[in-house]
Parts: C-alpha cells; sequence; structure tokens
C-alpha cells in the first residue's frame, strides 16, 4: 500500500518524533500556480472553555470574551441555543450545580470531569497542527481545479458533535474536540474528510441544476439530492479514508466497527436505496424527506449511504484509474450514479447490485434534462 504524507505524519506523531512549536493556531498556505489553499486550525474555544472550566471563579469579563468568539457563537447557533444559555451552562458546571435539559446540551459538566486529559490533548494537537493541515493541503491539493481557498477548522468543546458545518458557509468547518479522547489521527482524518467536502462544493454547484430539476418535476427533487448526497460522501469517505489507521487510532476504529455492518447486508444496501429513492420519486406527497435522509445517512442506522457511496467510487477508480475522481468532481453525481449502474452491469465488479430498469430510466431521464439545462445555461460539463 503506498504510504501518504498524512499517513507519515500521523504515526510520526504516535511514536513520538515529531517536534513541533505550541501555537494556539496555526496557519498553512500553500500555493500552486492556479490557485491556493489556506487552513487556519481555531483553537480558541476549546482552549477559552478549558480555562473557563478549570476555574474556581470567573470575571463576566472573562464570559463576555468566550461568548464573542467565533467558535463559541457557531456553537450556539448549532445548538439552536442563546448566548443566556451558554452562559448559565458554564456557570452552572463551575460552580457544580445541575445544569436544566436546555443547558445540558454543551456538556460542560462532562468535560469538566475530563479536564487534564482534555488539556493534555489540547497541547499535542496544538502542536501538530500546522503539520497536519499541511499534510492535508498537500494530499487535497489535486483535486482542486482552480481558485483561492481559505478555510477555518474551529476545534470546539461543547455540544453533541464531532464535526458539522453550516450550509451558508463553505469556508469554516467545526469539530468538537471532546468527542475524539485525545485521538489526533481521528481528529485528522475527519478533517481531511470535511476539507475534501469544501474543495466538492467548489468544483460543482449543484443547487441551480437542482432547483431547475425541481421546477421541471418536483418528484426529483428528493431522489437528486439523495444521489448528489450518496457521491458527496462516499468519495469523501473513499479520500479520507480511514481503514489504513484501524489499529492506531480508536475513534476511528469505533466509526469502522460501527459502519462495517454494512459489508455484511451489501446486496440490502443497495436495495435499501433504490427503493427508497424511487418510493420518493412515486408518491413525493407522503414522503418524509428528514426520515428519509436519516435512514440513509444517519449514524443511528450505520450511514448506509456513506458505505455504499465509498464502494460504488472506490470500485469505479479500480475500473478507470485515480483520474476517474478528479473528473467526477467537477460534473454532475449523476454520472457518477449512471457510471456505476453500468460498471455493476458489466460483470467487472465485485459484489455487483443489479439495478432495476425503472430506477436506471429515473437517473439516465434526470441526466438529459441536466444536459439540457446545461447547454442552455451555458455550463460546461467537463
Ligand atoms: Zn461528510
Amino acid at each position: 500500500m503506498k504510504k501518504s504524507g498524512l499517513f507519515l505524519l500521523l504515526c510520526s506523531l504516535l511514536l513520538g518524533c515529531y517536534k513541533g512549536y505550541a501555537h494556539y493556531t496555526n496557519d498553512t498556505i500553500r500555493s500552486a500556480g492556479k490557485f491556493s489553499f489556506t487552513v487556519k486550525f481555531d483553537l480558541e474555544n476549546a482552549r477559552s472553555t478549558i480555562a473557563l472550566l478549570g476555574s474556581k471563579h470567573v470575571s463576566e469579563k472573562q464570559l463576555d470574551g468566550w461568548l464573542a468568539s467565533a467558535g463559541t457563537r457557531a456553537l450556539i447557533s448549532k445548538l439552536k441555543s442563546t448566548p443566556a444559555i451558554a452562559r448559565s451552562a458554564m456557570i452552572k458546571a463551575i460552580e457544580n450545580k445541575k445544569a436544566d435539559a436546555e443547558e445540558s446540551k454543551y456538556q460542560y459538566a462532562h468535560i469538566r470531569q475530563q479536564l487534564d486529559s482534555m488539556r493534555l490533548f489540547l497541547d499535542r494537537l496544538a502542536m501538530a497542527a500546522d503539520s497536519i493541515t499541511q499534510a492535508i493541503c498537500e494530499e487535497l491539493r489535486p483535486f482542486r481545479s482552480s481558485g483561492n481557498d481559505t478555510v477555518v477548522l474551529y476545534g470546539l468543546m461543547g455540544g453533541y458533535s464531532a464535526g458539522f458545518a453550516f450550509t451558508n458557509n463553505k469556508s469554516a468547518f467545526y469539530m468538537g474536540l471532546h468527542f475524539y479522547k485525545g485521538d489526533i489521527t481521528g481528529v485528522a482524518v475527519s478533517a481531511k474528510h470535511e476539507l475534501f467536502h469544501t474543495i466538492q462544493s467548489a468544483e460543482y454547484q449543484f443547487e441551480p441544476v437542482m432547483e431547475n430539476l425541481r421546477q421541471t418535476d418536483s418528484a426529483w427533487e428528493a431522489p437528486y439530492y439523495l444521489l448528489r448526497h450518496i457521491f458527496l460522501e462516499g468519495s469523501a469517505e473513499f479520500v479520507a479514508d480511514n481503514e489504513p489507521y484501524l489499529k492506531t487510532s480508536p475513534y476511528l476504529r469505533h466509526e469502522h466497527e460501527h459502519s462495517v455492518v454494512n459489508a455484511y447486508r451489501h446486496e440490502a444496501v443497495f436495495y435499501l436505496i433504490e427503493h427508497l429513492l424511487l418510493d420518493a420519486f412515486h408518491q413525493p406527497s407522503l414522503m418524509d424527506f428528514g426520515q428519509l435522509y436519516s435512514i440513509l445517512f444517519d449514524w443511528n442506522w450505520n450511514n448506509p449511504a456513506y458505505y455504499a457511496g465509498k464502494h460504488m467510487m472506490a470500485e469505479l477508480v479500480k475500473e478507470y484509474g485515480a483520474g476517474y475522481l478528479q473528473k467526477s468532481l467537477g460534473r454532475d453525481a449523476l454520472y457518477f450514479i449512471r457510471d456505476y449502474i453500468q460498471l455493476s452491469g458489466s460483470g467487472r465488479v465485485k459484489e455487483a447490485y443489479s439495478f432495476s430498469a425503472e430506477f436506471t430510466q429515473l437517473v439516465e431521464t434526470m441526466l438529459q434534462q441536466v444536459e439540457t439545462y446545461q447547454r442552455t445555461a451555458g455550463t460546461v460539463t467537463r
């Protein structure tokens, strides 16, 4: 197996042979002719939350400063909470008082029980952050065709999400570091997955295409959105593959063990996807999109669409070479779906799934409309 730069870096961090410099924030700037890729690791929320939770008394000024930081504001927004609730959650945790349901969302009492290990983890992460972002940038740079990207990766302490982003801001994403339990490899590989999403968003604008499909036939909207996300998540899983790290990263091993059940029910995963999408297409008025999305993409359902998308990309890259992934980034996701349906029908793919003629036709019809739209809009499909 070819060892990537990130893999070698993470091995050296694990063996303790990496020497770095402590920074609370680190910038990586890489320029390669047509575009630059800048990643900033911002640990301010994580740092200040740990400092406050470790204090016996905090001033209003300290709390105001903490509440004003970008990371804290994002966490409040993610939790659909308010600065007043965040403030009272923090004060109750410091004073060892019981939080109410809204305050408990911040999980400060839980984090406060592990302050020493969290502090140590943040120190190690701060020392390694610049090298990690550099290695990720090196590996992802070939996937970006042009542009100037600046992405801020916020390390947070609090909340119930290990990683999230807001749809209206593609240049920032957030990681709940308390979920990683000191596992720097887990943070690095998850960050690579999230950073790959920012490249995907920049390389192909799917929203106007989806809007055109919705206006042409509103029953297409949900199947198209879900197929696009199978591509997005599957290829991000393929690029930020967790399998090389299963022995060294408890976080990634836990993720892998949770979703590996999909491999045992491989055919059923594809059957589920195909039939849920056909059902959404045939009966859009009866569809509950939230339920549908969670069955395919949620941890509680073992993320079957992530598994399917990764498998599809792996087989397509095996068939057409590494350039396939690059090519797929600038095209509509429906080409990826159609390519896999064709490959699966060719008999050359491992564990082929036999897609129904109806599903194949749905994909084909939507793709024809995408091509019509792009010709009219003058969009070039690579
Ligand atoms: Zn993702």
